[in-house]
């Protein structure tokens, strides 16, 4: 396939976006000899590098493994059993594997994205475009879409006909917008609060996740690798990062994450260090003519519950194998049903993703009522077993039903 050609040059799928759930869709129609273009604007050394999520879930993990895509995971990841919640100056140990017999898996994103972009590229013979420039979708309501690019530096466009295209560039790509707003509905959450996000070259402090409910904000710690740990400080909404040093970090994450009886944290340099303003969105339907969302372009989930690159993958497969059963035998069932299904999942996350956050930042509010019932809402996980089943439920993603 020439990618130099001024003439339109037709493919079933072009994919907008090489995240997780572009790159899984991708390997989904490879795997079905399905012919797609992904693009990307982002260089494949700069994907394969960029930090964010590590937290699957264990059916991701298995849908995964399904497709042929977890081999290095299931080689590499680590498998949590427990978190840890400490407040009050008390640890107070949450054993969801003693509860319900399951686990979360812990991988880095930029691992997942090398497995994948290496899968679809060099072992299934995909066509991937990277540092693409200007995409623009277009004719999207016709049975005849289409996705224009330039190369970088290049004036000339190169046009792509496509039976469907899949908007999976994230939450700052182009496919969202192009969904016209007489036909979708996006609907926003602001949680008004702020969480700088770091990265640091320590080795975790801990065996489990770590959540700090503290007067002063929230704190966590998520293991990412022997070597690095992914903390977060709650912080004033659009806060400067550069308002925290290097002792300020350490001062407000030991504090924050201090309990009676836990090992000190053990510190590092800071190689990430970013400010998230925590919010959330999801577009209604994912879906206009020709054009299917995919992952953060269709609904992004703030961080607090590590559920949005499970949920860019749960699109990933409905889409996937949507796309393969229609392109394959006409059979359109999964295309129709697709946003329906890939919405009850990610409202049920959504208001987990809520819920969680009063209990993580109502502390800090000042507000002694929300303190109050904040606490209430903690404690009850550890007196409660029916209140700790739901909350393992949600944690882990394993209703039987969404
Ligand atoms: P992305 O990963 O954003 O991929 C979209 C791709 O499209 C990118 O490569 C981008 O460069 C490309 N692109 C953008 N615009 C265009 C364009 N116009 N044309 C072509 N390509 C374009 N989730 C979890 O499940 N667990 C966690 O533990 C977790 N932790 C997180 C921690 C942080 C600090 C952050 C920020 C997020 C975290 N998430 C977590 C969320 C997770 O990272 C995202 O939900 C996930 O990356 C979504 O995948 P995606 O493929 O939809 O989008």
């Amino acid at each position: 396939m020439t990618t130099d050609s001024p003439s339109p040059h037709h493919t079933p799928v072009v994919v907008v976006g090489a995240g997780p759930a572009g790159l899984t869709v991708g390997n989904i129609l490879r795997a079905a000899s399905v012919d797609c273009v992904v693009l990307e604007t982002e260089s494949r050394a700069f994907i394969e590098r960029r930090p964010r999520a590590g937290v699957l879930e264990e059916w991701a993990v298995h849908g995964l493994r399904r497709r042929g895509l977890a081999r290095n995971l299931l080689a590499g990841a680590r498998r949590h059993s427990a978190c840890e919640f400490r407040f009050g100056g008390e640890r107070h140990r949450f054993s969801y594997a003693e509860l319900t017999g399951r686990h979360h898996w812990v991988y880095p994103q930029p691992l997942l994205v090398t497995d994948l972009v290496a899968e679809y590229v060099d072992v299934r013979g995909g066509d991937a475009r990277f540092s693409v420039r200007g995409v623009e979708l277009h004719d999207l309501g016709t049975g005849r879409p289409s996705v224009s690019y330039s190369d970088p530096g290049a004036a000339e466009r190169h046009v792509l006909t496509c039976d469907f295209v899949v908007g999976a560039d994230g939450a700052r790509g182009v496919s969202r917008t192009a969904v016209v707003p007489e036909r979708a509905r996006i609907a926003r959450h602001d949680y008004g609060t702020g969480w700088l996000a770091l990265l640091a070259e320590a080795p975790p402090s801990s065996d489990c996740v770590l959540f700090g409910v503290h007067p002063n904000g929230f704190a966590g710690h998520m293991a990412r690798s022997p070597e690095v740990t992914r903390y977060y400080l709650q912080c004033p909404p659009g806060d400067d990062p550069e308002n925290w040093s290097h002792d300020r970090v350490w001062s407000e994450l030991h504090e924050r994450l201090a309990a009676a009886g836990a090992p000190p944290l053990t510190e590092g340099r800071l190689i990430e260090k970013r400010v998230l303003d925590l919010h959330d969105y999801v577009v209604e339907p994912m879906a206009y003519g020709r054009l299917f969302l995919a992952g953060d372009a269709a609904h992004l989930v703030a961080p607090i519950a590590a559920k949005g690159m499970n949920l860019a993958l749960h699109d990933a497969f409905l889409l996937g194998d949507a796309l393969v059963a229609y392109l394959d035998g006409g059979e359109g069932a999964g295309l129709d049903g697709y946003s329906q299904a890939c919405l009850r999942r990610v409202w049920d996350y959504q208001e987990f993703s809520q819920w969680l956050s009063e209990v993580y930042h109502g502390s800090a509010t000042g507000d002694p009522f929300r303190a109050g019932t904040s606490f209430a809402r903690l404690r009850r996980l550890f007196t409660s077993p029916a209140a700790a089943a739901a909350f393992a439920e949600q944690y882990l993603g394993t209703a039987a039903r969404y």
